[in-house]
């Protein structure tokens, strides 16, 4: 066929072995409709990670298709360098009005990743700009396993031995702390009797090194790409109080968990928190095009203020900042979160969600579920009583979420963990698909080793 062989012979895909991408018949999609997506045959996938944890509203919302070609009939592309436009204005007043208080302040960029570069650009040059200055700050505190992008910057805050350890030559050196994950605590303890020793962790590391620490970065309430790791309740609070108390700042990562995954706008809030840095970008256009934005307070604004001699701008914009297409689709994304509900939508989902994956956690080769909203993660394991993980190259995730293609559901997994990431408007009848599907699929690849 023309296009596979056009794929095979000239595309290199994302986090792909691309030896094992030659020796399969790749699933290209043509078109979506709401939580589908439809294949050149015209068959039907029910969309399980938002494709790529992206879709709000769904695809091909009348309304979000309708910004764009409103917004494509006045201008497609115009620079914030030295120029504004209307999208970009209301759309930075409005996420403002929507963010933790004391945010007010937006920069725009492209991806998740630029949006976590820009936040320690800015971290790093605050404490040298601001009035009583602070030069020797100038380190970043991260989780170990986190993941917070792709980039040089965003690869060096990350702790994802598989994607991030080749690198190391190239990134500057960072402090870690142990993730907060209670099914395989990394310092072997148990809830609650604990004390949440992983966050005291940090305060004993801010106790000694405080002086030159920028700022601590951290993913609030759920883990993503490290596996959908749950943060025990007060974790995020706790890590606010640390950085307040030893004055760091503190950056919030809201890639992933923004703009409602967790039944929440910002997953901060369900802990009260508001972060110094705010990143986000995947759900900010609804899905549709890609753009990111670095929110920050008016402290760490007003240390780049000064004369043009001063030197103290922030050197940095991408070609694209503030795209006016993704801005306007972005405006009318959010728009539909107050028209539909979306908040409450997804509570509601959820909740019934909570209940399917309640009959899964009794299935074979299920150690462990976690969820936070519509962010879950399965986790398959060798031995339940023993949390036995499988070694990687049984690629038991891939397994599972292979054969959910075959009953017409894309899912991606993360190692041994199965994802699922639905868009936001998925309807109960649509969970309940879900559900079914690995009710069915994950006996079936028991039952195969
Ligand atoms: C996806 C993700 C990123 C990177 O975003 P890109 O748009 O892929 O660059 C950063 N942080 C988190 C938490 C993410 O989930």
């Amino acid at each position: 066929m023309r296009l596979e062989a056009l794929d095979k012979a000239h595309l290199w895909h994302p986090f792909t072995q691309m030896q094992g991408w030659q020796a399969t018949r790749p699933l290209i999609i043509e078109r979506a409709e709401g939580c589908y997506l439809y294949d050149l045959e015209g068959r039907r996938y029910l969309d399980g990670v938002s494709s790529l944890w992206v879709t709000t509203h769904g695809h091909r919302t009348p309304e979000l298709d309708a910004a764009i070609r409103h917004q494509l009939d006045k201008v497609a592309h115009t620079t914030l360098l030295g120029l504004t436009h209307p999208p970009a204005i209301e759309l930075a007043a409005r996420l403002v009005q929507l963010a933790p208080s004391g945010l007010t302040r937006v920069f725009y960029s492209d991806s998740g990743s630029t949006a976590v570069e820009v936040a320690i650009k800015m971290a790093f040059q605050y404490w040298r700009q601001r009035s009583d200055p602070r030069p020797r700050k100038t380190k970043f505190i991260h989780l170990r396993e986190s993941y917070h992008g792709d980039t040089v910057g965003a690869v060096s805050v990350g702790g994802i031995a598989l994607f991030h350890d080749l690198y190391r030559p190239l990134l500057f050196e960072t402090l870690t702390v142990p993730e907060p994950h209670c099914y395989r605590c990394p310092l072997k303890l148990e809830r609650p009797g604990c004390g949440m020793a992983c966050a005291e962790e940090l305060g004993r590391i801010l106790s000694e090194h405080a002086d030159e620490i920028a700022a601590v970065i951290i993913e609030p309430v759920m883990m993503g790409a490290a596996g959908m790791l749950a943060q025990p309740d007060g974790y995020v609070r706790r890590v606010r109080e640390l950085c307040t108390a030893y004055d760091v700042l503190l950056i919030c990562d809201e890639v992933a968990t923004g703009f409602g995954r967790t039944g929440w706008m910002f997953a901060c809030e369900a802990e009260g928190v508001a972060p110094d840095l705010l990143c986000v970008a995947k759900g900010l256009t609804g899905g549709y095009l890609p753009l990111a934005a670095t929110l920050t307070t008016e402290a760490i604004y007003a240390a780049f203020l000064g004369e043009a001699g001063e030197f103290k701008t922030f050197f940095h914009g991408h070609t694209y900042t503030g795209n006016p297409l993704a801005c306007a689709v972005a405006l009318a994304n959010l728009d539909l979160f107050e028209q539909n509900r979306t908040l409450d939508h997804v509570r509601t989902v959820a909740n019934h969600l909570a209940l399917r994956l309640e009959e899964l956690r009794t299935l074979p080769l299920v150690g462990d579920i976690r969820q936070r909203g519509l962010m879950v993660g399965i986790e398959l394991v060798a031995d339940r009583a023993a949390r036995t993980p499988f070694p990687p190259d049984q690629l038991m995730g891939y397994r599972v979420t292979n054969r959910c293609r075959d009953y017409g559901v894309i899912l991606r997994p993360l190692g041994n963990v199965v994802v699922l990431m639905p868009p936001l408007a998925i309807s109960t009848a649509q969970i309940d698909e879900l559900a079914d599907v690995l009710k069915t699929v994950i006996p079936e690849v028991a039952q195969s080793l």
